[in-house]
């Protein structure tokens, strides 16, 4: 695994729809805290959203966490990717149901594409369940391809989607 012993914070997207999605994304989350190269900083609320594109589908659960990390991105990518597999996510298409999905927003402020990467996240400046969570917890982080701030992304929204945010209750924490 590749490790450096520079430290990186990134911003993750967690979203679950199927089964217990609250359990799910809570279960991600304590993955991610569990793991030696990912330390969790801070993590929103978890979010009730709508589906965005395929809107035949239960809605999800989302959140935002931020985590340092030793891992360079793709490295990190395999971790969360692990997560996913030993979470029983069967690859089922494109924005479908799914048991979890975890993915980077943000690494730094590095800006990576290639056939396996895209950081930012080539959809987190347009999708309401991305940028309230990441509100949240960094309104003042800057976008690095756009220059703007998550606050600014999030004014300059054009979804629509339902966000709406879990009472403490519901999540047992
Ligand atoms: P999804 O079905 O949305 O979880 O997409 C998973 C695929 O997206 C994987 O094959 C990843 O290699 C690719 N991918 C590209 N950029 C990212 C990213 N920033 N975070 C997570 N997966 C990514």
């Amino acid at each position: 695994m590749n490790v450096s012993s520079r430290k990186v914070v990134c911003f993750i997207g967690v979203g679950s729809n199927t089964g217990d999605p609250v359990q799910n994304c809570l279960e991600a989350l304590d993955r991610l805290s569990a793991g030696e190269t990912t330390e969790v900083l801070r993590r929103s609320s978890l979010y009730r959203t709508e589906p965005v594109g395929i809107i035949d589908q239960p809605w999800f659960i989302n959140a935002v966490v931020e985590v340092r990390t030793t891992l360079e991105a793709h490295a990190l990518l395999g971790v969360l990717q692990g997560i996913e597999e030993r979470m029983g996510r069967v690859r089922a298409g494109k924005g479908g149901p799914r048991v979890i999905d975890l993915d980077i927003l943000l690494y730094g402020e590095r800006v990576i594409r290639d056939e396996t990467l895209c950081v930012p996240h080539p959809e987190m400046h347009r999708r309401r369940f991305v940028l309230v969570p990441l509100m949240e917890i960094a309104p003042y982080v800057i976008h690095p391809v756009y220059g703007i701030s998550i606050r600014g992304l999030l004014e300059r929204l054009s979804d629509i989607s339902t966000v709406i945010p879990l009472g403490a209750a519901a999540t047992g924490r």
